[in-house]
């Protein structure tokens, strides 16, 4: 607290991210970040770019980026925006398009980004329950609102909404801005992409720091009509023109190119997941359906926050919200084989 503070950053309540600790041989499942490096064509291009060219700025439309982006989700290069991951592209869309007269709506139990963000800009907002298990329900979107933004699949739960549903949920809102944060799509759940060529209210937000494994450049992007695109693109450029950097823009761009190596990661991120969950219910846990790079689990005789805490004693970091009724979760980052029998074998030490 100090004097000098405007009255906005005394009421800010800042997001906070997981852990990124200095620690030798630790498991580190907290964060959702890809066990597997980034594509060898995107670290190769990523060091050509460390060259005399660095004096100049980048180019601030990312035009090339842009460009290979659409051909990659077959729309055209004014309906895609990118920032510099995508809490920069969300936090774009909250300034330019999710503040209206009507609240905001977003479920009660989804990335805790959102409602700091709706401070940082002054929106008002209303959470929409998730139902007994777990899963958002889009049928109680029916009311009043300003604009929609969901995450799916959903965190910290993991569970994804069909295509259908979104479908659902863009015919009962044509009137304002829905935002679909698919941050975790590419682990199993179905984008809506194709949507945003009859929906000119959707705009889908993902990134490259999951799928991708690039959690470090910070590379993200929405797709989504001219109309709301340019409207992104008004805020950026109100804010920081040059969002991403040479290194990042040429990274992004192999990483794309190099479709065999995401297939493969992804694939084995899957069958990670499978590996994890089977090993999660034989230690006695109940492990939501994940369609994401991470699970959502709890343990009926053992309180969330004691097993993160022994777990991180032995040297294993997993995510605990201390949140109403996720408190007694632990969501848990998808890593290799090997961590996760690492994680395994811990829990079966602490509960005995
Ligand atoms: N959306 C969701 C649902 C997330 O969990 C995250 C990662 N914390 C992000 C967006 C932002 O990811 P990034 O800024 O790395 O693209």
């Amino acid at each position: 607290m100090s004097r000098f503070w405007s009255r906005l950053t005394h009421e800010l309540r800042p997001y906070v991210p997981g852990e990124q600790p200095r620690m030798a041989d630790l498991v580190k499942l907290n964060t959702n970040e890809s066990p597997f490096g980034p594509s060898p064509r995107a670290l190769q291009a990523i060091r050509f770019e460390a060259a005399d060219t660095l004096r100049l700025y980048p180019d601030p439309q990312a035009t090339a980026l842009r460009t290979a982006l659409a051909a990659y989700h077959r729309v055209r290069p004014e309906q895609v925006f990118v920032g510099n991951g995508s809490d920069e592209v969300l936090a774009h869309a909250f300034a330019a398009l999710l503040k209206h007269e009507a609240p905001l709506l977003f479920p009660d139990i989804t990335y805790s980004f959102y409602p700091v963000y709706c401070r940082l800009f002054g929106i008002s907002y209303e959470t929409v329950p998730l139902d007994k298990a777990m899963q958002i329900r889009v049928a109680d979107y029916r009311r009043r609102a300003g604009a929609i933004i969901l995450a799916n699949p959903n965190a910290p739960t993991g569970i994804a909404l069909s295509r259908s549903e979104i479908v659902a949920l863009l015919e009962d809102h044509p009137d304002v801005p829905v935002v679909v944060d698919e941050a975790y799509v590419d682990f199993g759940a179905e984008t809506a992409i194709p949507l945003v060529a009859s929906h000119r209210n959707l705009l889908v937000v993902q990134t490259m720091s999951k799928s991708r494994a690039l959690a470090g450049l910070r590379v993200g992007f929405a797709i989504g009509d001219s109309d709301l695109i340019e409207a992104l693109t008004r805020v950026k450029d109100s804010f920081n023109s040059y969002p991403l950097g040479r290194p990042a823009q040429a990274g992004a761009i192999a990483a794309l190119e190099d479709e065999a190596y995401f297939q493969q990661s992804r694939v084995r991120v899957i069958e990670g997941r499978e590996r994890l969950t089977r090993g999660l219910k034989q230690a006695g846990f109940e492990v939501l359906p994940s369609q994401a790079n991470f699970v959502f689990a709890r343990h009926p005789a053992h309180d969330g926050a004691a097993l993160a805490a022994a777990l991180r004693q032995q040297a294993v970091i997993v995510r605990h919200f201390g949140a109403a009724r996720i408190s007694d979760h632990l969501r848990i980052t998808v890593g290799t084989d090997e961590q996760t029998d690492r994680l395994l074998s811990a829990l079966s030490r602490i509960l005995g």
